[in-house]
């Protein structure tokens, strides 16, 4: 259904807009068209923007055409990847969209196990693209994600242990930079950059390609989840954090706290489950691994066992559909004793209803080993990451689950580490963006953002983001 656009009409932007349509490769969607309404949606259906025109790029020259034009209108620009910002930042109010779904092609050459991702690819064709090679690209947990966003922004999953955040499997990116300079970035070419693509978001450009080095999958990837009622999650927990002492980094845990969906059929009662991947070749190693964990918490239900991998990396995706509600916090944090567990398991057990989860990454392994200053990413250091994650589909709940996750974020703040992860980030209004930003990333690294932002987009035309915003010349 078109949408009417209420807007002056504005002969100069109306002619620039006609003038880019010609030269695009891909469409230019407006307020009129029928695919409007389609196009602007966002994963977060909390976000109901209205962009004055969305392109749906169908080449890479479609960026500079795009890039163009925002700076000869003035328009606002987003950039979308696969749309699933939990700010909403890949729309904008009355701007410039540009759009990269379309382009989700990926290449595998497999023999050097480096996998070429166009900007709009989902982790599903990734992962699809990669498992027939043997091979896997550490990702997020929920298949329809964007590389695009979760790199740039992180990248926390089921290889994050065994192999660290997205970005550091990130070797090279092909950037389109606010001027309008087609940039290689990588360790050895334009190194600054690249350090500021790992973590700084979409601040510096728009990324064309991104290059990862695969890791190889082992024969068989054993999956469990472990699931245990109300009433013993202290006792669960106490174990977990026991189990998590001197665990080998192929194995990677996520402690989960949610009402399940009814498909799961496992009522109406929130649960935990502990749900963990064991990447190592030696499969009877982390059956022992799992048996440790029943010894000491015998879970209420169970499954294990091989997994199929994009199965496994897809079976989240019904969970979380786009047009959900969304507002998440985050809290970095590295004790897990009586105290830290009684906060938890306290706002844990309010949530009653479906549509909030709560999970805690625990971190490590090779994602501990990188050091702080070597990408933008906030902290290295800390134990554990917690994800208030809101995905409920009532508009009336929009203020009650707000402020649960920001009063449960308020609650883990005594225990708190340094740094926010941006991707696990909701919208705020009316805050002190810079202010905010170098709370996410702490003074040090919001400091060479600054300096890198100043250097590569001055004007911030790259300002549908976690904002860096520059510094006067
Ligand atoms: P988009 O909304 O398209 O973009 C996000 C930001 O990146 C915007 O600022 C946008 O302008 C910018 N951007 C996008 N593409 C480009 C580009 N090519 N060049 C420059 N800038 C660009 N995170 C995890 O780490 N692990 C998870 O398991 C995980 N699961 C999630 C599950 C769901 C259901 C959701 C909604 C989010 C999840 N996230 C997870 C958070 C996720 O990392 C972010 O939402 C991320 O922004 C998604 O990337 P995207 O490309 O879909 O985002």
């Amino acid at each position: 259904m078109a949408t009417t656009d209420q807007r002056a009409p504005d002969p100069r932007i109306d002619g620039a807009l006609q003038e880019l349509r010609t030269h695009l490769v891909g469409e230019l969607i407006r307020p009129e068209d029928p695919l409007y309404d389609e196009a602007r949606m966002v994963w977060n259906g909390m976000i109901d923007l209205h962009p004055r025109a969305v392109v749906r790029a169908g080449s890479v020259a479609d960026i500079d055409a795009v890039l163009r034009a925002a700076r000869d209108t003035g328009l606002a620009l987003a950039v979308r990847g696969g749309g699933h910002s939990i700010a909403g930042y890949s729309t904008v109010e009355d701007g410039l969209l540009l759009d990269l779904g379309p382009l989700r092609a990926v290449q595998v050459d497999a023999a050097n196990q480096l996998v070429t991702v166009e900007p709009g690819a989902t982790l599903g064709d990734v992962d699809r693209a990669t498992v027939g090679h043997g091979l896997a690209v550490p990702l997020g947990v929920v298949g329809q994600t964007g590389v695009a966003g979760l790199t740039l922004g992180g990248g926390v999953g089921w290889l994050t242990r065994s192999n660290g955040l997205s970005l550091d499997n990130l070797e090279s990116a092909e950037v389109v930079t606010a001027a309008g300079e087609h940039l290689h970035a990588s360790e050895q070419e334009n190194p600054e950059l690249f350090w500021g693509l790992r973590g700084g978001g979409g601040n510096f450009g728009v990324v064309a390609s991104f290059t990862f080095r695969a890791r190889r999958l082992p024969g068989s990837v054993l999956g469990g989840n472990f699931f245990y009622r109300p009433g013993r999650w202290k006792d669960v927990l106490s174990a977990f954090e026991r189990w998590t002492q001197d665990l080998p980094e192929e194995m990677n845990p996520i402690a989960s706290f949610l009402v399940l969906p009814p498909d799961f059929e496992m009522g109406q009662d929130p649960w935990m489950v502990i749900g963990f991947a064991w990447v190592g070749e030696d499969q009877q190693a982390g059956l022992d691994l799992a048996e440790q964990l029943r010894a000491a918490a015998p879970p209420d239900e169970e499954e294990l066992g091989p997994v199929d991998w994009v199965e496994w990396q897809s079976a989240l995706d019904h969970v979380v559909p786009k047009g959900s509600r969304g507002y998440w916090k985050n809290v970095s944090f590295s004790r897990l004793d009586e105290e830290v567990i009684d906060v938890l398991v306290g706002f844990a057990s309010e949530v009653t209803w479906f549509g909030t989860g709560i999970d805690i990454h625990h971190m490590g392994g090779a994602f501990a080993r990188v050091p702080e200053e070597a990408t933008a990413f906030p902290n290295r250091s800390a134990k554990y990451w917690l994800n208030i994650n809101g995905f409920w589909p009532d508009p009336a709940e929009d203020e009650r689950l707000t402020n649960f996750a920001r009063q449960a974020y308020a609650r883990m703040q005594p225990f708190a580490e340094h740094g926010q992860y941006v991707n696990f980030l909701g919208a705020e209004t009316g805050h002190d963006l810079t202010e905010a930003a170098r709370q996410a990333y702490g003074p040090d690294t919001h400091q060479r953002l600054v300096a890198l932002k100043n250097r590569y987009d001055p004007h911030n035309l790259f300002r549908r983001n976690h904002n860096i915003v520059p510094t006067p010349a």
